[in-house]
C-alpha cells in the first residue's frame, strides 16, 4: 500500500478500487485460459476499452478521461497482474493515441482519438524493421510524395496487433538521401489498405494471445491527411512517444512482479515439508524478502518517473532507468518465484512459469537493457 500512499491522491486511489473490482468481473475468472488457448476475446478488449481503461492519456473531449500518468501506471499494473498480454496489446493503443493527441490536426483527432479511446478501433505502431531494430534510424520503409498522396513501400516485424489493429502508425522515409533523423515521418496506415499484407509467422516465447507479425507495403497509396505531424519530423514524435512506452512497459514489468509475489507468499505459506510451511525456513524467508525489496524499488522507479510526467518535467532518463531496472526485476522475481515452487513452478499448473516467459519480453521490446543503458548513460553524462 505504501507506494499508493505516496505517489496517488483520493482520485487515483478510488480509480484503482474500481479498475480492481471491474478486472476481478471481467478478467481474473479468464486470466489462465487466456494463457493455455493464446487467445484474447475481442469482447474482453471492448469490455475494457468501454470501461475507460484505455484512455487515462486521452481528453475527455475525444472520449478519454485524461487522468494522468500515474493513473495510467495504476490501470496498467492492475491489467498485467492478471494477464500481461492483455496490457501489452492494449499498449499501442496508449501510444498511438498520445502520439495522435501530442502531434495530430484538430480533424485527425477528432476523426481517430474517440474510437481509440474505447477500444473501438485497435492501433499497431510500426517501427522495426530487418534493417532497424536497436537503431531506429537505419528504416528504409519509403514513402514518396506524388500528388496530394504518399506512395509506401517497405515492410516491418515483429508488429504487436498485426492483423487485428485497425489503425497502422507506420514509421518511413520522405527523403532516402537526407539524414534519416531529419527525414522520418509517421502515417496512419488503415487496414484493408490496397498493397498492405501482414502475416503472423511468428511464436513467442511469451505473452500468450499476442498477435504479432509481418507487415508488407507494396505501392500503398496514403491521401496526405494521414501524415501525423510535419514531415520528417518522425524520428522526434518517435522518441517523446517512448518515453510513455517505457514507463507503460515498466509497468507492466510490476504488474508480473507483484503477481509472482502474490503466488509466491501463497505457496510457501501452505507447502509443507519437513513439517512446517516452507516460508519458515530461513532460505526461502530470504527469497520473500529480497522479491519484495526489488519490486518496491522498480515501482519506486516507475511511479516518480511517472509523476514527473504528470509535472510536465523532461522524464526521459527516469523513464529508461525505470524500463531497464523493472525489467530485469521481473526477470529476477520470476525466476525466483519458480524456485519457491519447486516442481510445481515447472510445470503449467502454477501461473508462475507464464510470469517467467512473459518476463523476458520486457528486456528486448520497447528498446533493449542495453540501450536503455546507453540513454540513461548519454542523459547521465550530459549533467553537469
Ligand atoms: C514480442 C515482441 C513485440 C514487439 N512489438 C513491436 C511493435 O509493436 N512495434 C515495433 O516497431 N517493434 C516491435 N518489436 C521489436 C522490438 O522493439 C525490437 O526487437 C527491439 O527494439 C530490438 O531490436 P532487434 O530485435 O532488431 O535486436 P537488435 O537491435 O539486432 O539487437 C540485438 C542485440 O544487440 C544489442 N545491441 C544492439 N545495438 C547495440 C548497441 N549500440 N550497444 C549495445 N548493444 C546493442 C541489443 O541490446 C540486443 O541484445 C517487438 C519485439 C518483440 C519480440
Amino acid at each position: 500500500m505504501t507506494i499508493e500512499t505516496l505517489f496517488c491522491d483520493a482520485r487515483e486511489r478510488r480509480l484503482k478500487e474500481k479498475v480492481n473490482n471491474f478486472l476481478n468481473e471481467s478478467l481474473t475468472p479468464i486470466q489462465e485460459e487466456i494463457n493455455q488457448k493464446k487467445e484474447i476475446p475481442r469482447s474482453l478488449i471492448s469490455k475494457i476499452g468501454k470501461e475507460g481503461l484505455f484512455a487515462p492519456l486521452i481528453p475527455e473531449e475525444y472520449g478519454g478521461s485524461n487522468l494522468g500518468m500515474i493513473a495510467h501506471c495504476i490501470i496498467t499494473e492492475e491489467i498485467s497482474r492478471r494477464n500481461v498480454a492483455v496490457s501489452v496489446t492494449r499498449t499501442p493503443c496508449i501510444l498511438d493515441g498520445y502520439t495522435l493527441l501530442r502531434y495530430g490536426t484538430d480533424s485527425q483527432k477528432e476523426r481517430y482519438l474517440p474510437k481509440i479511446a474505447t477500444a473501438e478501433k485497435l492501433c499497431s505502431i510500426c517501427i522495426t524493421e530487418e534493417s532497424a531494430g536497436s537503431d531506429a534510424a537505419g528504416i528504409q520503409t519509403l514513402a514518396v510524395k506524388e500528388g496530394d498522396e504518399y506512395i509506401l513501400n517497405g515492410s516491418k516485424r515483429f508488429i504487436t496487433n498485426a492483423g487485428i489493429a485497425d489503425y497502422y502508425f507506420v514509421w518511413a522515409l520522405t527523403d532516402q538521401k537526407g539524414d534519416p533523423h531529419h527525414s522520418m515521418s509517421v502515417f496512419l496506415v488503415e487496414k484493408n489498405t490496397p498493397g498492405f499484407t501482414i502475416e503472423n509467422p511468428y511464436g513467442l516465447l511469451g505473452l500468450n494471445g499476442v498477435k504479432n507479425g509481418i507487415l508488407n507495403f507494396k505501392d500503398v497509396h496514403i491521401p496526405e491527411e494521414n501524415l501525423i505531424g510535419p514531415e520528417g519530423k518522425g524520428f522526434q514524435i518517435l522518441m517523446s512517444t517512448f518515453n510513455i512506452e517505457r514507463i507503460t512497459l515498466s509497468s507492466e514489468c510490476n504488474g508480473i512482479s507483484l503477481a509472482a509475489l502474490a503466488a509466491a507468499k501463497k505457496y510457501a505459506k501452505t507447502r509443507i515439508q519437513f513439517g512446517k510451511p516452507i516460508a519458515s525456513f530461513q532460505a526461502i524467508r530470504f527469497k520473500i524478502a529480497q522479491i519484495a525489496t526489488k519490486l518496491y524499488a522498480a515501482r519506486l522507479l516507475t511511479y516518480s518517473a511517472a509523476k514527473l510526467a504528470n509535472l510536465g518535467e523532461n522524464f526521459t532518463k527516469e523513464a529508461s532507468m525505470a524500463k531497464a531496472f523493472s525489467s530485469k526485476m521481473a526477470v529476477e522475481i520470476a525466476l525466483e518465484a519458480v524456485q519457491i515452487h519447486g516442481g510445481d513452478g515447472y510445470t503449467d499448473q502454477y501461473p508462475v512459469e507464464r510470469y517467467l516467459r512473459d518476463a523476458k519480453f520486457f528486456q528486448i521490446g520497447g528498446g533493449t537493457s542495453e540501450i536503455q543503458n546507453l540513454i540513461i548513460a548519454r542523459e547521465e553524462l550530459k549533467e553537469e
